[in-house]
């Protein structure tokens, strides 16, 4: 691996070093065995990046993908199975919540619905891994891309340039580069932040992951190795300073009020952060020479635990996408070949950032008939083991259909 870029011609350039970033990276180097020329912007390179708190629900397909990049097992040490889910709908006030819907592993699968890992762990599993590689790495901000008729150029802050057929944007949902390029995002902020934090608790979880729906929203524990757990809360905008800047006991007093105390005594493990939350998809997500992936082309409420998860699906498309493309000796740059792509990923993210929109419009309310509607509506679903099945089996992207890095394949 070189820190600097020795050419400036490269067959790809990935902006963003990110979670989707990185696996584009190391897809791209494993799908030709190193032989494509990959540089990766980003002003951290592959630097060990500070502390975030934060952590994924890694759904099967995601698994399956890192299986085949070759670093599942590493990431595994570290991941969490989620073995049972349980769901409830009550007010903050009311003394208990009830149970409306439960998912359990399904005996015929040995696999469990998710895998909670953490993101530096994971972060730093595949910055390791790209290491190995001779991914060229720059660590400087991407400005703007010109388009030319056979490449593109990427200007970049520290006054270099790199000329490529392919630039794949995964800068972030505010992606500069999305925004130089001139592609609009459909876009609403929703009056909720999701406070994340870390716990220790003093009995085992089991691998039980919670959903309580509360008026103000979802608030989300979910199990990490050696008996921790991280949690999302969904809370109102005008709340959400007032909870961040307790004191650590006034916090933990907050979190036993709508978590309970059956795990026993409760230890904040960090400092709580608040990330404001939207939904958002761009207009496009490509254009002549240029893809967007991951939170540049779509960010949506992590109700569900779904962005990150729709970030690798990306990957697993466009990584198919381009290397058909240029196993066919065609210019992967061109725009009928990265629509493929677009067709591809276009219809799951409008289904994700709907049912994730309806379902935080849904519980994050507490007018009673709505109440008794969705209430009715969870009972049915825990009480038809075969719909339950089919939720599971869409919720771990099981599906034939998908691209072939979510099964397991390298393309
Ligand atoms: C509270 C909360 C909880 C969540 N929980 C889950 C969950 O359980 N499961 C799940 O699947 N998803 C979850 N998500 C969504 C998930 O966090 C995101 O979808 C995911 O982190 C996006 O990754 P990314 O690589 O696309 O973008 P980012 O992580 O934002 O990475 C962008 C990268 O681009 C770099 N960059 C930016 N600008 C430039 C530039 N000009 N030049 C070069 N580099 C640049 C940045 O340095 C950064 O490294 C959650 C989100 C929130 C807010």
């Amino acid at each position: 691996m070189s820190d600097q870029p020795q050419e400036i011609t490269q067959d790809m350039v990935v902006v963003g070093g990110g979670l989707a970033g990185l696996t584009m990276a190391l897809t791209l180097k494993r799908a030709f065995s190193g032989a494509l020329k990959v540089t990766l912007v980003d002003p951290h390179g592959l630097d060990p990046l500070p502390v975030s708190g934060r952590a994924y629900a890694l759904a099967a397909g995601a698994c399956k993908m890192f299986e085949a990049l070759g670093v599942w097992d590493k990431i595994e040490a570290e991941a969490q199975a989620i073995e049972r889910m349980v769901i409830t709908d009550s007010r903050l006030a009311e003394p208990v919540r009830p149970v409306f819907l439960t998912f359990d592993q399904s005996p015929q699968s040995d696999q469990p619905y998710a895998y909670m890992i953490e993101q530096d762990h994971l972060l730093r599993v595949l910055q390791e891994a790209l290491r190995l590689t001779d991914l060229t790495v720059v660590k400087t901000r991407a400005g703007h891309v010109e388009t030319l008729p056979h490449a593109a150029v990427v200007a970049l802050e520290d006054g270099q340039s790199v000329t490529t057929k392919v630039v794949i944007a995964c800068d972030g949902a505010r992606s500069p580069l999305r925004q130089a390029a001139g592609i609009g995002m459909v876009m609403h902020a929703y009056d909720q932040s999701g406070i994340v934090a870390t716990l220790g608790l003093e009995r085992d979880h089991h691998g039980v992951a919670e959903e309580h729906f509360l008026p103000s929203g979802p608030f989300a524990t979910l199990p990490l190795k050696r008996k921790r757990c991280s949690i999302v809360w969904t809370e109102r905008n005008d709340r959400v300073k007032h909870y961040v800047s307790l004191s650590q006991e006034e916090f933990v007093a907050e979190i036993e009020h709508r978590f309970g105390l059956r795990y026993g005594t409760i230890t904040l493990l960090d400092q709580p952060r608040a990330y404001p939350l939207r939904v958002g998809i761009a207009r496009h997500f490509v254009k002549p020479r240029l893809a967007l992936v991951g939170d540049a082309a779509h960010v949506v409420h992590p109700i569900s635990g779904q962005g990150l998860n729709l970030g690798l699906r990306d990957v697993a498309a466009l990584a198919e996408t381009l290397i058909q493309a240029l196993r066919l000796g065609l210019d992967a740059g061109r725009l009928q070949v990265l629509q493929e792509y677009e067709t591809a990923r276009r219809f799951d993210t409008l289904v994700m950032a709907g049912l994730t929109d309806t379902l935080n419009r849904l519980f994050s309310n507490d007018l009673t008939p709505i109440r008794l509607m969705r209430d009715l509506g969870l009972g049915v679903v825990d009480r038809m083991p075969a719909l339950k099945d089919l939720l599971i089996r869409e919720a771990a992207i099981r599906n034939p259909a998908a691209p072939k890095l979510m099964q397991g394949i390298i393309p």
